[in-house]
């Protein structure tokens, strides 16, 4: 079923690390997993969220007066929305005197989408780039992501997409197949550990691999590589097995990084991951010869 809108929470253009060549990369909203690390907790919830920004607010209090939902509340000195009860009106961020308040995530077209996306038409025929889907995960809204490929299949343009692979087979099959090349994160081998870290276990993920293998689509597995959680020796061993047995032969390391730490503050939530020391690419080489020396190819 074809959709054509969603919620859009960033277009990024002249992307080089999201898929071959110069990329623009549309960032819908919302998220089936909760993994301790996300570094775009913005993205998790489908709908519009409200951030709030402590170092520009003046303490008028507007905000709290104005919102006809009551969804605005004031918790130990600083601000929160609650994204339950808020309807997404803008009122609170248009009259923050402060621009303390700002909206992650509109309802956008189909055709507002791709207008931004083909302005760069050029770029991509010189780079062998084009368009990627990303998120949050694009297969919490798989009618517009599918409606939105399709557009891009008609324009000529490759397409690319960010995935966990969490959904159901039938909707992950539609969705990819109108997609060329496929970065596919794949966080634990052990199901019961994948769902302490991200709420939900792997099987799904897993067998969805598999599948993109199967189809013979260009699929990259992708492991963001988290202190304590899949960092040990025997984790590089024993992902190294499920990516062979899904029909890899290479798979991209994704040093864990503190980029998303400021928005947990911002959205009023608590950040499982505070003060935890980033990884740098020297501190993994062990790590990746691990994969090398269970025949598969890694690299950063
Ligand atoms: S309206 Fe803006 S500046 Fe005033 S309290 Fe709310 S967030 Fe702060
Ligand atoms: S967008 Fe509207 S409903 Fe949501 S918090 Fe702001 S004023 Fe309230």
């Amino acid at each position: 079923m074809a959709k054509d809108r969603g919620i859009v929470f960033n277009i990024q253009k002249f992307s080089v690390n999201d898929g071959p060549g110069i990329r623009t990369v549309v960032f819908l909203k919302g998220c089936p997993l909760r993994c301790r690390w996300c570094a775009n907790p913005e993205s998790q919830l489908v709908q519009a969220e409200i951030l709030w920004d402590e170092k520009k607010c003046i303490g008028c209090h507007h905000c709290l007066n104005i919102c006809p939902q009551k969804a605005v509340v004031l918790k130990d000195g600083k601000i929160s929305v609650n994204p339950s009860k808020c309807t997404g009106c803008g009122k609170c961020f248009r009259e923050c005197p402060g621009k303390a308040l700002k909206n992650e995530g509109e309802m956008k077209t189909v055709k507002e989408v791709m207008d931004v996306v083909m302005q760069d038409l050029p770029f991509y025929e010189e780079s062998g780039g084009g368009i990627t889907l990303s998120g949050g995960e694009m297969l919490a809204q798989p009618e517009f992501a599918r409606s939105l490929l399709l557009e891009a299949k008609k324009h000529g343009l490759h397409t690319c997409c960010e995935t966990t692979g969490f959904a159901k087979q039938e909707i992950f099959a539609s969705v990819i197949e109108n997609i060329d090349t496929i970065l596919f994160d794949v966080k634990h081998w052990n199901s019961i550990i994948h769902r302490e870290g991200t709420a939900v276990g792997n099987e799904l993920i897993l067998s969805n691999l598999k599948y993109a293998f199967e189809q013979g689509k260009d699929v990259l597995p992708r492991i963001p590589v988290i202190p304590g959680f899949n960092d040990f020796p025997e984790d590089a061993a024993n992902l190294a097995r499920v990516i062979k047995e899904t029909g890899g032969t290479r798979c991209q390391l994704l040093p864990f990084h503190q980029f998303g730490e400021n928005k947990y503050d911002q959205l009023g939530r608590e950040y499982a991951y505070r003060n935890v020391n980033a990884y740098h690419r020297e501190d993994l080489e062990e790590y990746r010869q691990t994969f090398i020396d269970h025949g598969i190819d890694a690299f950063f």
